[in-house]
């Protein structure tokens, strides 16, 4: 099977009257990822007093590492992870006190169950879609749905150690299945958050590796309007995936995105219905060997906790 995103929807039929934004966002993308490597290489996010003007001007690919340490975690991330955990911030560890974090953990183990449930039709302003999808596993069977909640709960640790105030669209056994897509949205405009992450990890064939974060492209149609979310939603994306890339080791998806790490989709309805800040990330490939053994991994779901909390930090702090 090709690729899938987290909807299980194929790719959009390229439409010819976005291909100036299309191409537009390929022809910088590539940049900003890059300006994240060379940054990151020459030691700004390891440094534990670096300044943040030492960052790039870009705001794209501005340091997310400020002054001077916060409390490291304790929970066993890695070195390079507890550093730049060490690295962040103005050195107090409330700062992000009145933040809100919206985390939404892609599908439910429910679901499974649930089909008729989750086949209903919901409307996500450019049309009706699934409720919810099952969501996919590795060939050994471990799923999405455990693995997406799993993150979640190590990236709210994270942030909650930060300050923020973090929801999560589903925990532990509740709600029974779901939520719809619809209702995943609603629920961080609900929420009024700062920022919000729809987890993921990919369903598509052996061989094709990596992570991607996806974007919500300009849409408006119903009750969809996310014309102004695209710029800061694209801000915190660049920042997760900059972090994410340093934090995991994960290469950029080397199916989608032309290796930026990046995809912008106008067919995700938690995406579509959002009117605060949101992506999603597509953490690896569950069906490739690879992939599928860094995602079965706790010691490399901290490392991508860690990618996405400090993404999310850095555009909460700038934003
Ligand atoms: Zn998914």
């Amino acid at each position: 099977m090709s690729y899938t995103g987290p909807e299980f929807e194929p790719p959009q039929p390229r439409r010819p009257r976005r291909g100036p934004l299309t191409v537009a966002l390929a022809a910088l993308v590539p940049g900003a990822l890059l300006g994240w490597v060379v940054y990151e290489a020459v030691g700004g996010g390891g440094g534990a007093d670096r300044a943040a003007s030492a960052a790039p001007a870009s705001r794209t690919s501005a340091a997310p590492f400020g002054a001077s340490g916060s409390s490291a975690s304790p929970t066993g991330s890695s070195a390079a992870s507890s550093s730049a955990q060490d690295a962040k911030g103005d050195g107090a560890p409330g700062s992000l006190a009145g933040k809100v974090v919206v985390i939404d953990p892609g599908h439910n183990q429910g679901n499974f169950q649930h089909t008729a449930e989750i086949n209903r039709q919901v409307d996500i302003g450019t049309n009706k879609k699934e409720c919810d999808t099952t969501g996919t596993s590795t060939n050994d069977g471990y799923t999405e749905a455990r693995f997406t909640l799993d993150v979640a709960h190590r990236l709210r640790t994270l942030l909650e150690k930060q300050g923020a105030t973090v929801k999560l669209t589903r925990d532990g056994n509740t709600p029974a299945w779901g939520p719809c897509v619809d209702e995943r949205a609603r629920f961080g405009n609900n929420a009024r958050a700062d920022a919000a992450i729809s987890i993921h990890a990919d369903g598509s064939a052996e061989g094709d590796r990596g992570f991607h974060v996806i974007l919500p492209g300009s849409v408006h149609a119903g009750a969809a309007d996310t014309r102004k979310i695209v710029g800061p939603s694209t801000d915190l994306g660049k920042r997760i995936a900059g972090n994410f890339l340093r934090d995991t080791g994960e290469p950029p998806s080397n199916y989608v995105g032309k290796g930026t790490g990046l995809v912008t989709r106008t067919d995700l309805g938690g995406l579509n219905l959002s009117t605060v800040p949101k992506v999603f990330i597509e953490c690896g490939n569950m069906r490739d060997s690879k992939d599928a053994a860094l995602l079965t991994s706790g010691a490399w779901r901290q490392k991508a906790a860690q990618g996405m909390s400090d993404g999310i930090v850095s555009f909460l702090r700038e934003s």
